[in-house]
């Protein structure tokens, strides 16, 4: 808003004044002041009130750069007395802690009983707070705390009743009502960054805490929330003030609402309703995901853009939003261009052709196979060769992949299930998931239209080429979640529900190829609905079985009909042998504290269902003693 803008109806005569004096991201201050007693009392508080305000926010983004920072020292410094980790990046765990080396683990293991019994259990309010952690929720809590006090600190509350100029006889009401609608409008502009930082998939917080981008989602929302809130108070607050206690009505209202930046204002406030509206969990399932996905970029920018027209003078705020945003999209299109651009495929050298390297773009060919079933969606599994490093990956990475045939615009994150690699050289990655309703139910009619169909037509009359399916990889994305201690100093024990296993096998894998023999207590217990569900990976549970190093408890859930070598109930998960199957859900915290028994630390891996996760969380939220249980989990942003 300019000064022009202002000018015609603002309680201040610019033309008039001797100095104006700069107020960061406001008006400027016309000096002196030469209005009556009230009003100049009244701009007196406002100007402050908004100083304040602006001394605030520096505060609250001090406060979150500090304690990125203490975080930041706090995981460099772990990371330096454990001898950090061999292998790639290390991420941390749910409660966002680092594994802590045991000379300090006898001063530490208070805290670190009290984080796993209160911190990490699942929170009391599900039906609001949907799968959070109390952690999660703690620092929602302290976030929340801090904005409210930075929303009435400061502020003088008073009422003013002033002479309208030229018009005797006529009074109007200023009050407070007006600095803290524009405490609460300073206060929503300059958490947009910090909203973007959350939902960025480039993530700068997850390079400075290690912690996985999708962990930032919940507090994301809740400050979505939040800034709709403030928006809406600010909003209500001046409307009051400009449609009601300011006279003579309705003339100094219809000017109000006809300058540009109230324009610019309303139609940012229309802009976020539909922006908050749309993005309820209710909503989004009616919507389907991809449609929120990209109507919430879409929104979000104009949103910006509306609060630019608004309040150009808090673009401190809005130009990091945007340069965030921005980054976050060409950072993904440079990653996706490096893993496909020097891409040469592997199946051609293969059968011993010599075939130079393919310069440009191309995708890579996945064989799929797919595993129908009656009761349930089908289940996809691609396999895919390369031989590109920039697509490394670490156990607990998960890629973005795009399938052109079906749609460009869409990507959507898969974990690879199988042995990691980090080195140059060609790498083989599969990818098991379940057809929904969207994305992956066209990839399974893809797979089923063209299944022994090479030289056809398919509906659309295209001939069929290729059995094979093109993807577009993007990432990898998240964090290393294995330590390697090489002498096995921990044990591990990975609990998967249904394609929950795409995150835990990796962890296996990897200490199956990097560990000393018989160096830790490997244990996967894996709960699928039907036994034929194994197949989805029967070459890999198989070479599990086969090294003995590895106690397989696979649990079916749905069938009817138990098969001959499946043993009843839960109690078969304490079993010794190395393999074994039971029916029904596992009893977790049995089986939790059956692993967790020795005084060895454990690292616990989950990812299913959410129930099923929750369950996990109060399993080793239970666990007895000192020693180190630290759970690592993946979310998968289910709604
Ligand atoms: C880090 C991560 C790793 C995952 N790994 C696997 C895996 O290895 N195997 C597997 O079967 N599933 C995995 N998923 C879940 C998988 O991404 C979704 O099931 C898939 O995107 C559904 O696509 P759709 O269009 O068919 O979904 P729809 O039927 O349209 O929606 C179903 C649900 O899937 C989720 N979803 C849809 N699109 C996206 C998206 N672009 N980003 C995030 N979530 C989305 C939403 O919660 C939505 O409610 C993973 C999810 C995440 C976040």
């Amino acid at each position: 808003m300019s000064l022009a803008a202002l000018n015609p109806r603002h309680i201040q005569n610019f033309s008039d004044a001797a100095t104006l004096e700069p107020h960061w991201g406001y008006a400027m201050r016309a000096l002196p002041c030469k209005n009556d007693a009230g009003s100049c009392e009244y701009l007196d508080v406002v100007y402050h009130a908004h100083d304040v305000g602006m001394l605030y926010v520096g505060i609250l983004w001090a406060s979150i750069a500090g304690v990125l920072l203490l975080w930041a020292v706090w995981r460099q410094s772990s990371r330096s007395s454990t001898g950090g980790p061999a292998y790639g990046r290390l991420a941390d765990d749910e409660d966002g802690t680092r594994p802590i080396p045991s000379q300090r683990r006898p001063l530490l293991s208070p805290l670190i009983t009290f984080t796993r019994r209160h911190l990490l259990q699942r929170n009391p309010l599900p039906s609001i707070f949907g799968n959070a952690s109390r952690l999660q929720l703690l620092i929602l809590a302290v976030l929340l705390g801090y904005l409210t006090l930075f929303t009435f600190l400061g502020i003088t509350y008073k009422t003013w009743t002033t002479p309208v100029k030229a018009q005797p006889g006529l009074y109007q009401t200023r009050s407070s009502l007006g600095p803290w609608s524009d405490r609460l409008g300073v206060l929503a502009f300059a958490l947009l960054p910090f909203s973007i930082l959350l939902a960025s998939r480039e993530s700068v917080l997850s390079l400075v805490t290690g912690v996985p981008y999708q962990h930032f989602n919940f507090l994301h929302r809740w400050l979505g929330h939040v800034i709709f809130a403030q928006s809406l108070l600010h909003t209500i607050g001046w409307c009051i003030v400009e449609l009601r206690l300011y006279q003579p009505q309705p003339s100094v209202g219809s000017a109000w609402v006809k300058q540009k930046y109230i324009i610019y204002g309303l139609v940012a406030m229309g802009l976020l309703l539909v922006l908050w509206v749309s993005a309820l969990p209710f909503v989004i399932r009616r919507t389907g995901y991809e449609v929120f996905r990209k109507a919430h970029y879409l929104l979000a920018m104009l949103f910006i853009g509306g609060c630019w027209g608004h309040w150009k003078q808090l673009e401190c705020f809005l130009i990091p939003s945007l340069v965030l945003w921005l980054l976050d999209r060409a950072v993904r299109l440079v990653r996706t261009g490096m893993i496909h651009y020097y891409h040469r495929d592997a199946a051609s050298g293969e059968k011993g052709l010599v075939t130079p390297p393919t310069f440009g773009f191309s995708t890579f060919k996945a064989h799929a196979r797919i595993f129908e079933n009656e009761v349930d969606s089908a289940i996809v599994r691609l396999d895919l060769h390369h031989s590109n490093p920039a697509a490394a990956w670490l156990p607990g990475q998960h890629f973005f992949l795009t399938f052109p045939e079906c749609s460009l615009w869409q990507s959507h994150p898969f974990t690879p299930v199988c042995q990691p690699y980090t080195e140059a050289g060609s790498g083989s990655q599969s990818y098991v998931f379940r057809a929904k309703r969207g994305e992956t139910k066209k990839v399974a009619s893809l797979v089923r239209g063209r299944k022994g169909r090479v030289g056809e037509k398919d509906e659309r009359g295209k001939v069929i080429k290729d059995e094979r399916v093109a993807v577009i990889l993007s990432g990898p994305y998240g964090q290393s979640v294995v330590e390697d201690d090489g002498n096995g100093e921990h044990d591990v024990l990975c609990v998967a529900g249904g394609t929950g296993i795409t995150f835990v096998l990796p962890v296996l894998l990897h200490h199956l190829a990097h560990d000393a023999e018989d160096g830790r207590r490997l244990v996967l217990v894996w709960v699928v609905r039907h036994r034929s569900d194994a197949r989805w990976l029967e070459g890999e549970v198989q070479a599990l079985r086969d090294s003995k190093r590895v106690e397989v408890k696979l649990f079916v859930t749905r069938d009817d009909h138990a098969a001959d070598a499946v043993e009843k109930g839960s109690a078969s998960a304490s079993s010794s042998s190395s393999a074994s199957r039971a029916e029904g859900r596992p009893d977790l915290a049995s089986l939790v504290s059956s692993v967790t028994s020795t005084s060895r630390p454990t690292r616990v891996y989950g990812s299913g269902p959410a129930g099923m996760l929750n369950d996990l969380r109060d399993a080793v939220a239970g666990c007895e003693g000192p020693k180190e249980v630290k759970l690592v989990c993946d979310d998968r942003l289910e709604w």
